[in-house]
């Protein structure tokens, strides 16, 4: 078994070649080591080497949060906020990445004003279509745009997406291409920097970034594969 730190470290060089090949500066992508089903230990080991870290669901964050050592490296949240765990999440989470709809939106602002917060967030887009995938349909994008600009405690920092679940390097790279393309309209009808583009997992991270991402999410290939049975 490799060690955490070695794992990320051959992360690390991919992510470097994956640059080298399209001309980008790697200083200019960040790794966010994704944490779901893994113990507090595995994750403070992780803290050390990543950028980031990316938790799923409110209520696991929450049960490991306390033994957490994160050294001001960020928690994000990285999976699909019910409403009714917003309160919750804005409590544990230092971002929430994955604001798909007008409603949690307006929820989130409302909740951050009782506590005189500003939540760093971004909009999740479903690029891919599938209909098992959480996100805002590329043509309600703008819309939500313009809604969570509205929302003053909101600090909209970016567009985050998952790839599509396929081998065909065109299908993958087009879904990642959209949101950059997306993300580049919004830049110019808003003025706004938007620089973080999450996209890229263990699977298609160097497709990802390619096609421009920011920020890679990255759980087995840190991790190994994951048992939710545990
Ligand atoms: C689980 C998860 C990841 C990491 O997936 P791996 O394939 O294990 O790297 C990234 N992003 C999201 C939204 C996830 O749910």
């Amino acid at each position: 078994m490799k060690m955490i730190s070695e794992k990320i470290k051959i992360v690390q060089e991919r992510m470097n070649n994956a640059a080298l090949k399209c001309g980008r500066d790697v200083s200019g992508i960040k790794l966010m080591a994704v944490t779901k089903t893994r113990t507090a230990d595995e994750i403070n080991e992780a803290v050390k080497f990543a950028d980031l870290i990316g938790e799923n669901r409110v209520q696991e964050a929450a049960l490991k949060k306390n033994n957490l050592i994160l050294n001001n490296k960020k928690l994000h949240l990285i999976g699909h906020l019910q409403a009714n765990k917003a309160r919750k999440a804005i409590e544990i989470f230092d971002a929430i990445d994955t604001i798909d709809s007008v409603e949690l939106a307006i929820r989130i602002n409302r909740i951050c004003g009782e506590f005189n917060k500003i939540m760093p967030v971004l909009i999740e887009v479903n690029t891919s279509g599938e209909l098992n995938k959480t996100g805002i349909e590329p043509e309600k994008f703008f819309e939500l745009l313009d809604n969570v600009l509205e929302c003053k405690n909101l600090k909209l920092n970016g567009l985050m997406t998952v790839g599509p679940i396929s081998d065909d390097e065109k299908i993958i790279r087009n879904s990642f291409a959209t949101l950059r393309k997306m993300a580049e309209e919004a830049r110019v009808k808003t003025g706004l920097e938007l620089k973080i583009l999450s996209m890229g997992m263990s699977g298609d991270f160097e497709y990802a970034i390619l096609e421009g991402s920011t920020l890679i999410r990255i759980g087995s290939l840190i991790f190994g594969e994951r048992n939710y049975n545990i």
